[in-house]
């Protein structure tokens, strides 16, 4: 009825230590440590501390052992800055999303992976063979989550405590799944999606390369799936001022800088204009954000038709369905770019939180 794997995967999908766990709960790391190695079992009322102690139900830890991510099987976005407790972190928030993913595949039929297989191809050609594979032209993408969706890439968020990471994909059981950041602007959580999809066409065949190339071919994949070649040279951006590039950019749905970088590789921009543009953008606030763009962030489709099918035909509130999941409301929520009702307020640390009152925020 104990679970050690649990155990490890709450520790560190809390970011805990064994010592900060041992400091919290009262046992010691010893202890502690016997009970993830399988060298003891917990008693009922121990591992009821812990549970409390790592803001998990009890139940969690009862639940069968789940498919784990495996760290050289997943693409992260800066991987240089990130500690190894904050990539475990995520990777475990990952294990969370395949769980609600299986749980939802035997209540849905959802859409089946549909992914050319592009290995030999460079990124630009890599896009260019998506794009037509999908049918979606040359023109602009109103919403790169949805096209993903549709072609049965599984699309979660990182969770609120996870984003020091940009973004992350992996392919699992023959799902692929991208996670993504979602206190970012628009148009580089477009940009994030469409990298990690160029992880997933390209380097997922096998087990997914860390090197740098890598990073560099998948922002080389993003940027010609969101701008394709064909579609900016009938845009007349030949030499484009900064104000040309600014309103081109909104009907791309990418970053000012984004468009910069495309315009100078399909050689519309000298490298002198290049410069000065990209200098005169980032003198008006366009290296780190959007200034005044109305471009509001991708959500899932999916997940919010999945939850509206689960309220209504189904009578399963998000309450329900994190039961089901062996994790509280709010944890659910944090996966699903927030599309299930917020956290009750208070509640403390013991037990599962009173049922909340649905609010739904759509996006
Ligand atoms: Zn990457």
């Amino acid at each position: 009825m104990f679970t050690p794997e649990r155990l490890v995967l709450a520790r560190k999908r809390r970011r805990m230590t064994l010592a900060e766990l041992a400091r919290r709960s009262g046992f010691s790391a010893q202890s502690i440590t016997a009970f993830e190695n399988h060298r003891k079992v917990p008693s009922k009322e121990t591992l009821s501390s812990l549970a409390a102690a790592l803001h998990y139900p009890l139940a969690f830890f009862e639940a069968p052992r789940p498919a784990e991510l495996q760290l050289d099987a997943v693409s992260f976005r800066a991987p240089s800055k990130m500690t190894a407790m904050e990539r475990d972190s995520a990777l475990t928030s990952g294990t969370a999303a395949m769980s609600l993913n299986a749980w939802l595949e035997g209540l849905f039929k959802l859409p089946r992976p549909n992914l050319p297989t592009c290995p030999h191809l460079n990124p630009e050609e890599a896009a260019e063979r998506v794009r037509a594979f999908w049918g979606v032209g040359e023109e602009p993408l109103p919403n790169t989550v949805h096209l993903l969706e549709a072609n049965g890439v599984r699309v979660f968020s990182l969770p609120s405590d996870c984003l020091d990471i940009d973004a992350f994909s992996t392919i699992e059981s023959g799902t692929p799944y991208v996670f993504l950041n979602t206190r970012k602007t628009g148009e580089r959580g477009r940009f994030d999606a469409a990298h990690e999809l160029g992880h997933l066409i390209m380097h997922c065949e096998h087990r997914i390369p860390h090197g740098r190339n890598s990073e560099g071919e998948a922002n080389d994949f993003a940027s010609a799936f969101l701008m394709p070649r064909a579609g900016i040279l009938a845009q007349q951006l030949h030499g484009a001022s900064v104000e040309r590039i600014l309103s081109a950019k909104r009907r791309w749905g990418v970053s000012a800088m984004a468009l910069a970088y495309r315009l100078r590789k399909l050689g519309l921009l000298s490298e002198w204009r290049y410069n000065q543009a990209a200098k005169e953008l980032a003198r008006r606030g366009y290296r780190r954000s959007e200034p005044d763009s109305a471009l509001s962030r991708e959500s899932s489709q999916l997940l919010s038709k999945v939850f509206e099918a689960l309220r209504g035909p189904l009578k399963m509130s998000p309450a329900d369905v994190a039961a089901e999941l062996t994790i509280f409301p709010e944890e659910l929520n944090e996966y699903v770019f927030g599309l299930v009702p917020a956290a009750v307020q208070g509640g403390g640390e013991q037990g599962p939180p009173v049922r909340p009152e649905l609010r739904l925020v759509t996006g």
